[in-house]
């Protein structure tokens, strides 16, 4: 049954095991893994960057971004939710003494542009030194539309600062944005990076690779990005036998994002339905979904007994607590991907029924 919890949880294909096992190999710190050149080279021309840098986690290429942009006393604007802010152990002011400075989110997941505006230090010496902006997209998984990314990175350009992409879903953006604008999913992934200093992308979520990130930037800036990923321990060996899988991902897997989104929609619509019926009539709330990641909304104790029931089933995710003015709700996060199929989102949507029709 299926496991909603992350995009992370997906199994290396047969096809990209067979890719693994049969990686050229070299040592990746003398920098002559064959594979793993090959995957960089091939990300670096894809989305429009001179140079690209695997590392072992999103984690890792985020932190490498921001100590490779920013020096100690040195400022990144943030978004409360940006996973480089709260989501990464406060990376960047333990390791790299960079001063987060975060701004609220906007609804469709944005920074207001005279937010970023404002929060740009001047320079005196009461103030840190604001360097770098730091966008993520996808957000929750709502996407930034590419006016916006162009907005952000002129008011960069404008301001003299850096700016970095969080991109470890930026395929599923690109995916979900290509129609609008007739581009192929990888044109708009690299019209999106357009004007941005450095992206980091997640291998190893939607795209279906078992391991790795990789960190995209000018040459000169991803020669000093080789040096900290040494320094924090990211310098790893015949990085080949991974390397391998997320070439092949990157080969094969981008368009099929698409299903994932559909998937993700199905579920909403079918969840939509149910929010009439049983138990869940008044109480069930489905937020609006953009991409792979769906959230809904139920009361603790109801929340509870569906989780428990779900489980029972094998159907995994995850959930957390939220309060507003007037109660205390339960929110479930639903992330589709390729190890869950059409039919098991029929099936959930049965058991979900079956739940909905339940005695409390
Ligand atoms: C998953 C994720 C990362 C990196 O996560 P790792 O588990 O360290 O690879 C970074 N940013 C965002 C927005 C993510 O969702």
């Amino acid at each position: 049954m299926p496991d909603f919890r992350s995009d992370t949880v997906t199994r290396p294909s047969h096809a990209m095991k067979e890719a693994m096992f049969h990686a050229a190999l070299g040592d990746d710190v003398f920098n002559d893994d064959p594979t793993t050149l090959a995957l960089q080279d091939y990300a670096a021309k894809m989305l429009g960057f001179d140079a690209a840098l695997f590392a072992p986690s999103g984690t890792q290429t985020n932190l490498i971004a921001l100590m490779s942009h920013c020096q100690r006393g040195d400022e990144a604007i943030v978004g409360q939710q940006w996973h480089t802010y709260k989501w990464e152990g406060g990376g960047m002011a333990v390791l790299g003494s960079i001063q987060p400075q975060p701004l609220a989110l906007q609804d469709n997941g944005t920074l207001a542009l005279q937010d970023i505006q404002d929060a740009i230090k001047p320079d005196d010496p009461h103030f840190a030194r604001t360097r770098l902006i730091v966008i993520e997209n996808t957000v929750g998984g709502k996407v930034l539309p590419l006016s916006y990314m162009q907005q952000v990175a002129a008011l960069a350009k404008a301001n003299n600062l850096q700016c970095h992409i969080d991109g470890a879903r930026l395929f599923n953006a690109a995916v979900a944005l290509a129609p609008n604008h007739q581009l192929s999913p990888q044109a708009m992934a690299r019209a999106l990076c357009q004007g941005y200093d450095s992206v980091s992308i997640c291998l190893s979520k939607g795209l279906g690779a078992p391991v790795g990130s990789l960190l995209l930037g000018s040459a000169d800036f991803i020669q000093r990005a080789r040096r900290i990923r040494k320094m924090l321990g990211g310098g790893m060996r015949q990085t080949g036998v991974i390397t391998a899988a997320g070439l092949y991902a990157l080969q094969h897997n981008i368009e099929r994002l698409a299903e994932d989104h559909a998937n993700a929609r199905l579920l909403a619509e079918g969840l939509q339905a149910l929010s009439q019926q049983g138990r869940f009539a008044g109480q069930l709330r489905v937020l609006p979904v953009q991409t792979n990641i769906l959230f809904t909304e139920l009361p603790l104790a109801l929340a509870d007994a569906l989780q428990h029931f779900l489980a029972q089933h094998q159907v995994q995710l995850t959930a957390s607590n939220y309060a507003n003015a007037s109660s205390q709700f339960k929110r479930m996060r639903w992330v589709c991907h390729l190890d869950i199929s059409r039919g098991d989102i029929e099936q959930t949507l049965d058991l979900l029924a079956r739940f909905a029709h339940s005695e409390a």
